[in-house]
């Protein structure tokens, strides 16, 4: 293991996002970074890999720099790069809630839990525990118990909770993502909107939660889904619990396959067999896509192709 990959938000101002974005970028570079960083005036949010030195470097002239005084790196050791390139790219939020009245962490958040309290609290009577991310991270993995708002993106959750305000009447409400960034604003957010009794936040999100020492994990069944080329890593380090269905056939299922039908893309858990069976096609129309990139890569024949699509034809009616 010679590479790291860091994850890492940090709230603060940022004058002029565009001309720091392009500064950032350079600098990236040149440690032959890889990865995606997010520029805001609000502040700054990233995911990236390399060497063990580059990295370390990076944290080091991140945290010399004022701006991001008390920024928090989660660092996964890694075989090699995450990413295929490095993209720094400035942006109106850091996460995408499209609120009205936007929220502003700095002034207004929930409490801040650590793995162990979280474990503890989402324990408790009274609780609900509520995943703010989006389906497809929740399918692979979440908190045994959690509610997860019935919506595709994350910016249409406020909306969901004020519909179903009457599901956190009375509670202590928990909130968490991956790495903590979503839940800076969301947990603002429930309080301003004074949804439940007490809003708190797991602090470090689940990344920090799976390396936690006392939390060890526990409670998390599944694998935690992530935005880069590793798509999900394990959290729970006492028992391992597969939640992930097959898109199929709905047979247990950790193995996540990008739709073979480029202008579709989906992400979608199968087995290989069944992958092989749809030509990786998510859907009928996406098996027989004229572009279809599984049967090109796997040099499937001619007489394969209009076996399997026969067959899928026969099977859907
Ligand atoms: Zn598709």
């Amino acid at each position: 293991m010679n590479y790291q990959v860091l994850l890492y938000y940090h709230y603060t101002t940022i004058e002029d996002p565009a001309a720091f974005s392009a500064k950032h970028l350079e600098a990236c570079k040149a440690l032959n970074l890889k990865g995606r960083i997010l520029v805001a005036a609000e502040g700054i949010n990233g995911t990236v890999s390399g060497t063990i030195e580059a990295t370390n470097a990076y944290m080091e002239m991140m945290k010399n720099n004022s701006l991001f005084e008390g920024i928090v790196f989660k660092i996964d050791e890694a075989e090699g790069h995450a990413f295929k390139k490095m993209h720094v790219r400035p942006r109106p939020e850091l996460v995408n809630l499209s609120l009205e009245d936007d929220i502003n962490p700095k002034e207004i958040t929930g409490r801040y839990l650590s793995p162990e309290q979280f474990f503890e609290e989402m324990q408790q009577e009274d609780t609900v525990v509520l995943d703010v991310r989006n389906t497809y991270e929740y399918e692979v993995g979440h908190f045994r118990g959690a509610i997860r708002p019935e919506v595709e993106t994350f910016r249409d959750t406020p909306q969901w909770v004020r519909e179903n305000r009457e599901l956190f009447e009375g509670k202590r409400v928990l909130t968490y993502c991956t790495g903590g960034i979503r839940c800076e604003k969301f947990s603002g957010w429930l309080k301003r909107e004074g949804i439940g009794e007490d809003v708190g936040q797991l602090h470090g999100g689940i990344a920090t939660y799976g390396k936690d020492p006392v939390a060890k994990g526990q409670l998390w069944d599944g694998q935690m889904y992530v935005f880069d080329e590793r798509l999900t890593v394990p959290i729970n380090q006492v028992e391992h619990v597969v939640v992930g269905k097959d898109h199929f056939d709905g047979t247990p299922c950790e193995r996540y396959v990008n739709c073979a039908n480029p202008e579709c893309n989906k992400q979608i858990l199968c087995s290989e067999e069944n992958e092989r069976k749809h030509l990786g096609g998510c859907t009928i129309e996406c098996s027989r896509h004229e572009r279809n990139r599984y049967i090109v890569k796997h040099n499937l024949t001619e007489e394969f192709v209009q076996q399997q699509i026969k067959w899928l034809e026969e099977t859907l009616v």
